[in-house]
Parts: C-alpha cells; structure tokens; sequence
C-alpha cells in the first residue's frame, strides 16, 4: 500500500492539474502490480483561504483514492507534511509539492527502489533550467550554506521522497517543534538510494517561498541541526581574547619601555567599535538558539486538524 501526502497553500489554481495527475499515475501503477488497491493520496489544506479545499473535497467525493485533511490554521510546510506523514497508512509513503515541480514519473523509480529495499529514496533535481536564475541562484546558495554549516543534507533535494513504514515511524519519534524534515531524514540511518529528475515550473500558482521565507527557512534549518554557529562564536571569542593579551603586552611595553605614550583616539575606538560588533554578533546568534529552544520548551502542539475527508459518506467530516 502506497500513500501519496501533498501539501498544499493557496494551491487551489495547482490542484486541478495535480489532482488527476497523481491519481492516474497511482491508477498505472495498481494496474502495474507496484501498488495496492488500497493506496491513498493525502492532500494537506495548510490553512489556504481560497478553493482549495473545496477541490480536495470534490476530488474525494469522486474517488476515496483521494483524502484530504483540513489544518486550522497556516502551520507551514513541513508541520503540513508531517500532518499528512502522520495520517498516512501506506507501507511505502512518498511526498510531494503540489505544484507539479517535481517529475511525477520518477516516483515509479521510487517505487521500484522500495521492492528492492531501499527504506529512503531522494527525489534530487538535477537541472534547474526552468527555474529563474535568481531562484537557482539562492536555492543552490541555501544548499551551499548548509554544507558550509555542517547540516547534512542531500544536495538539491527538497521534500520529494519516498520512505518505507520503518523509516517513517522512526522519523515520526523526533519530537522537536522546529522541523526541518530535510536535515532530520538523513539522520535516520537506513538504506537510501536517489532518483534523478529535471525540475519543471509551477503548472498553476506563485511560489510560497519568496526570499524572505527562504533566509527564515536556511536560519531555521542551521539553528535546528547544527552547532557549528555556537561554536564559531566560541572560537572567536577565544581568538579576540588572546588578541587583547598581546595588545594589552604591546600597551605595557609603549607605557613603560619607551617614550611614545601619546593618548590616542584611535586605540580607543577602533577596538571599541570592533568589539561592540562581535558582542552583538555573538548574542545575535545565541539569541537565535535562544529562540529554538524557547519553542521546544514551549511545547506547542506542532498544527491543529480542523477537518478530515471521511470515508463512510464522502463528505468532509468536521473532528
Ligand atoms: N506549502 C504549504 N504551506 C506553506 C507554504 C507552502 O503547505 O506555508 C506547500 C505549497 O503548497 C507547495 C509546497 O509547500 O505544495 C512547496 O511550496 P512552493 O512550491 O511554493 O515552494 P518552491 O517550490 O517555490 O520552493
Ligand atoms: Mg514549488
């Protein structure tokens, strides 16, 4: 049994191509023998305020291939994947944008790599021609940052990925609020294995991760998996520090061994200015993990379901 979990924001224009895509590829591949009759697409409404969910809705009238679940609110997209990760009953579960970016077909692979027992398969976009060069440029620079950064991540891949039951249940133990899916998976171990596809464009729709979000998203990725900030700050404070013990010798040795001790602006302010700098710097960036931990204490619960496609009668079921 396959499920196949999409999240979706303000996708109401993507879905009406999505949604009979993925369902006649899922229908090619229970004919083929790859996947169960009782496999299950999930889309996730990630608090959208335009049709969307009406689509998903209409879409699970016609066939309860198709379910949806409706969050309460906007709770971004990793927490609406994991929403969708967590109401999934496949054996094998593949995640997906609904924007059609990413090669449906290649999921055969997917599926394939899975019979042969691959827990973790990784969808990496191998060309970038449609995207615009700004786009390639800053997604490839996040990519580039996170290495620099020590976050493991498998280059050029997103959130297109297949995983078997074992490896999504241990996923499924992290219990941190800040996710970020794509660092965390390959932690998990497991045999993994890639298939390759050309990124395409949008079929419908704008993106949702603009610049703004895309900064947020790489700070929330670094703060979330890697130490090397903390350590960078560290290690600088220790240099800064015998830097001033040589300074402060050099001081010593013009005060009291020669004759040039002329009060200077200059000493005064530039180490004054330097120093202010990198405190702020520092705290900047303990502040930033300030923050994450702020979170997990917190405790929040990651996104509420607000409504479910129900199976009995078809229509949506308010929990
Ligand atoms: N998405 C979501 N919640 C959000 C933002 C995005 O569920 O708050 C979904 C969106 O509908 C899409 C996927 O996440 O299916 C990836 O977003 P998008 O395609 O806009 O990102 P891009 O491909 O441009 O990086
Ligand atoms: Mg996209």
């Amino acid at each position: 049994m396959v499920s196949i979990v999409v999240p979706c924001y303000f996708e109401e224009d993507a879905l009406v191509q999505t949604i009979p895509t993925l369902a006649n590829f899922l229908a090619a591949r229970v004919e083929e023998g790859l996947a169960s009759p009782q496999s299950e697409i999930i889309f996730i409404d990630d608090g959208s305020a335009d049709g969307t969910w009406d689509r998903i809705c209409a879409a699970h009238a016609k066939s309860h291939v198709i379910k949806g679940i409706r969050l309460a609110a906007n709770a971004g997209h990793q927490n609406a994947l994991l929403a969708g990760y967590e109401q999934a009953r496949g054996q094998f579960i593949i995640s997906i944008d609904a924007d059609l970016q990413d090669d449906v077909e290649v999921m055969r692979d997917m599926l394939v790599d899975a019979r042969n027992g691959v827990d973790i398969v990784y969808g990496v976009r191998e060309a970038r021609n449609t995207d615009t060069f700004f786009k390639r440029f800053t997604a490839e620079g996040f990519y580039k940052l996170m290495a620099l950064f020590g976050v493991d991540l498998v280059f050029n891949h997103a959130d297109y990925r297949g995983m078997s039951r074992r490896a999504l249940n241990a996923l499924l133990q992290y219990r941190e609020k800040s996710l970020f899916l794509r660092g965390l998976v390959p932690k998990l171990g497991f045999r993994t294995s890639k298939v390759f596809y050309n990124r395409k464009e949008r079929s419908a729709g704008e993106t949702k991760y603009p610049l703004r979000k895309m900064l947020a998203f790489a700070i929330h990725g670094i703060t979330s998996t890697s130490f090397v900030p903390l350590r960078i700050v560290t290690l600088l404070g220790l240099g800064l520090f015998l830097f001033s013990m040589v300074v402060l010798g050099w001081i010593i040795w013009i005060k009291f061994f020669t004759e040039r001790a002329i009060p200077g602006w200059a000493s005064t302010l530039i180490p004054q200015t330097v120093f202010s700098g990198m405190q702020l710097l520092c705290l900047g960036i303990i502040g930033e993990y300030m923050a994450v931990i702020f979170n997990e204490v917190k405790d929040r619960p990651r996104f509420h379901v607000a409504e479910i496609t129900d199976d009995t009668d078809g229509s949506a079921n308010t929990v």
